[in-house]
């Protein structure tokens, strides 16, 4: 049989898997470098902390490279830190998470925009606190819903947390795309979950996978960027 110009499509590149069933529900996005630029949280643990923010950046890709928490790199700066009461301690500061326009990609409206125009189901939960649910639910985001790991009480790569996302987001896990930028705990957890995925070369965990070729094996498709999703995810 002759292939559709979708299919073939997924033949190209930047696509590891062959898609056979093109049926395509619902596609979920991470929310930390997948839609969020992650600086301005950084910066703020940086001043909060009293060390230069290159300093953090360099930490935090420290420990990405060594595939910890992300969080080690605040254990590294003050070891023994209870990270939840200092985020706590940092919101009573009047130093708390902030999240507005200026944050989110700027391929993150149209993409998620085009996403639904084309019928498709948008949703956006990331390992994040209930204090971002909000700020990004402010945000009216073109997006079905919204929801974080600190409201469901459940965290990636734990796959209560993809249990939790495929009784949320419509359709069978197969019908269901999991968008991240981080392999091990965005793409290999949600395929062990029965979901597509598409991992995205952003941020720091992203920007290394593009040189681990069993990290873009894993995805079944690898993108540089959200305008790709459309195309790919939905017949034209
Ligand atoms: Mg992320």
């Amino acid at each position: 049989m002759e292939p559709t110009p979708h299919e073939a499509m997924s033949d190209c590149p930047t696509s590891s898997r062959p898609y056979p069933d093109r049926v395509i529900r619902s596609v979920v996005f991470d929310v930390g470098e997948t839609l969020v630029n992650d600086t301005r949280e950084w910066r703020a643990w940086a001043d909060w902390l009293g060390v230069p923010p290159h300093t953090v950046s360099a930490l935090v890709g420290a420990v990405t490279a060594q595939g910890r928490d992300n969080a080690d790199a605040l254990r590294l700066i003050r070891p023994g830190i209870d990270i939840a009461a200092e985020r706590a301690a940092r919101e009573a500061a009047g130093h708390g998470e902030q999240l507005d326009e200026t944050d989110l990609y700027p391929d993150v409206r149209p993409a998620l925009a085009a996403l639904r125009e084309r019928g498709l189901w948008v949703g956006i939960v990331g390992n994040q606190t209930v204090r971002t649910a909000e700020l990004l639910r402010a945000l009216n985001l073109p997006a079905d819903a919204i929801a974080t790991s600190g409201e469901w009480g459940a965290a990636k790569p734990d796959p209560e947390f993809y249990a939790r996302l495929t009784e949320w987001a419509p359709g069978a896990p197969g019908e269901i795309v999991y968008v991240g930028d981080h392999p091990a705990n965005d793409i290999h957890p949600a395929r062990a979950a029965g979901l597509r995925t598409a991992l995205i070369r952003r941020g720091p965990w992203g920007h290394l996978a593009a040189e681990d070729p069993a990290a873009r094996a894993a995805a079944h498709w690898y993108i540089n960027g959200l305008g790709e999703l459309p195309a790919l995810l939905s017949p034209p």
